[in-house]
């Protein structure tokens, strides 16, 4: 009988907190809306205790998500677990998480603790935790690096405490496939009363091995496995939960488990993280990467067109990637936009379908063939959530083989237009430099990247912008027929994603680096989350 896998997505949690990917508030629920789609089991909603932004980002999630576990993070201490527990009070499913590194390394540079104090605090912190939560959560941060017989008393205080679960992660992402199964293994064996308790995985992807490893820690006995959308997280990014779903449900012959997820819907949530945070997956990204179904070589699509089953080891409608057909003209109606995009996995408002309509059909005028490529980057520009304070009315440049670009940018903001020139090496550029002269708050380009939307010479141009504002880096995505458009629209959105945050961080007073605030709260980049 195969055994069930509970996945517990940490996109708005790990996920979220590695640069490049932040959310708002908006932003944060919707994701949640569509991880409740996939049916996830656990939603770890954030870390409430790094700033108000992640604490009512909790609060709102466990306000409105009933199916799945809502889970919050909190170090061992008293005030993240009392802030972890406020935030997660109107949850129908509450599960507090709480963490601790254990290793050597950690204990010594880190903590300036013994094994014996940490012990001790683990079995204090859980019981805590326990107090206000029936379901809880322990980690010991880096136990891929803790002394094994150490881990195993951990572990055994832990669950002594009360933890209804024990994730062991790797943090580090430095674990080969035996020894992360292994670990299992051994606590699954050593630690008494280890039987109600749920083993579960955290893999990082710094040697490429992250879901490799989720696999091997299942192996080993692990029943809940911790990921993320698209496998974003620190570093190289946390397992993706994609893969991990896909690995079992393809191999099923040889894993004897299965988990709950909706897969027709793993596309769709690779889309709207991509949507929300801007960071784009590469287009061999397995499962949810736009060529991942793509058959170039002729043998391939003659045997793929013969039958699917020679050369596809999943079908696509299966894990809800659109096909690649035209399925749109100009003279589709409303009524088959919505379809369409109701099949792409986009829930759209009345407004937002007006909306869409009237770029849609802007497009159709331009493009005589319209893909889903196009549908979804049409999307993907046009709902940004970030309200706009700054929106581009009008724009010109002038390129030259010698000597400088120009650009001009009108800009309105609440009713009243701004315009501005300036001049730099390239159009681009100079764009950027006019749109700072006007909203007063410039950045530096930290990535810079330009794809072409669907097949043919008028396909448009899809820019990604990365830039730096005041020691923060935000996100911009634009499509356009004319590819310096795209770049200042896009490069608008970073600096509108800026201004939105800047004001934020004002009012809440909660930003400035790595300090401890008046209201205890401490800023969210402090390195602890693991
Ligand atoms: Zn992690």
């Amino acid at each position: 009988m195969p055994e069930k896998v509970f996945v517990f997505d940490t996109t708005l949690r790990d996920g979220e907190q590695s640069p490049g990917c932040s959310m708002n508030l908006d932003e944060k629920l919707e994701m949640a809306r569509q991880l409740e789609r996939l049916e996830v089991d656990i939603l770890e909603a954030g870390f409430p205790i790094a700033s108000q932004g992640d604490f009512e980002a909790v609060r709102a999630i466990a306000a409105e998500i009933r199916r799945p576990i809502v889970a919050a993070l909190a170090r061992a201490n008293e005030l993240d677990i009392k802030r972890a527990w406020e935030g997660l009070v109107g949850a129908a499913k509450p599960r507090i998480h709480t963490f601790l590194a254990t290793s050597d390394i950690h204990l010594k540079y880190k903590l300036h603790k013994t094994r014996e104090e940490v012990l001790k605090q683990i079995q204090w912190a859980v019981a805590l935790a326990k107090s206000f939560c029936q379901d809880v959560e322990f980690s010991p941060e880096d136990a891929g690096r803790t002394d094994r017989q150490y881990l195993i008393e951990c572990c055994h205080a832990a669950v002594e405490a009360g933890a209804t679960v024990l994730n062991l992660p790797d943090t580090v992402g430095y674990c080969l496939e035996p020894e992360y199964e292994q670990m299992f293994a051994d606590v699954k064996k050593g630690v008494p009363g280890i039987n109600g308790v749920i083993l579960s995985t955290h893999t990082h992807d710094d040697l490429g091995m992250a879901v490799a490893n989720t696999l091997a820690g299942m192996r080993g006995g692990a029943r809940q496995v911790e990921c993320t959308i698209n496998g974003i997280g620190e570093r190289a990014g946390n397992a993706a939960l994609e893969e991990i779903v896909m690995a079992i449900k393809v191999r099923k012959d040889v894993i004897p488990v299965y988990t709950e997820i909706r897969t027709e819907e793993l596309f769709a949530s690779s889309q709207l993280l991509t949507r929300l945070t801007g960071m784009a997956v590469q287009r061999n990204k397995a499962i949810v990467g736009r060529n991942a179904f793509a058959h170039e070589a002729g043998i391939h699509q003659d045997g793929v067109l013969k039958n699917a089953i020679t050369y596809e080891i999943i079908q696509p409608q299966s894990v809800g990637m659109p096909s690649n057909s035209i399925v749109l003209g100009k003279h589709s109606g409303r009524h088959a936009l919505a379809k369409r995009y109701e099949e792409l996995g986009y829930q759209l408002t009345k407004p937002e379908l007006e909306r869409a309509y009237e770029l849609f059909t802007t497009l159709a005028d331009r493009k005589k063939n319209i893909y889903d490529e196009d549908l979804i980057a049409l999307v993907n520009e046009s709902f940004q959530h970030i309200p706009e304070m700054f929106s581009l009315k009008l724009f010109q440049s002038v390129a030259s083989s010698e000597g400088r670009s120009t650009a001009t940018v009108e800009l309105e903001k609440d009713g009243e237009v701004f315009h501005d020139s300036a001049t730099a090496d390239g159009p681009c550029d100079a764009a950027f430099r006019a749109i700072d002269r006007i909203t007063g708050v410039p950045g530096t380009i930290m990535d810079f990247s330009v794809h072409t939307v669907g097949p043919g010479t008028d396909g448009a141009a899809e820019v990604s912008v990365r830039g730096r504002f005041e020691g923060r880096e935000f996100t911009g995505k634009s499509t356009s027929h004319n590819v310096v458009e795209a770049a200042a629209r896009a490069y608008l959105q970073c600096a509108n994603k800026a201004a939105y945050e800047l004001k934020r961080a004002e009012e809440h007073a909660a930003l400035s680096a790595g300090s401890v605030h008046k209201n205890g709260m401490v800023d969210r980049f402090f390195p602890g989350g693991y």
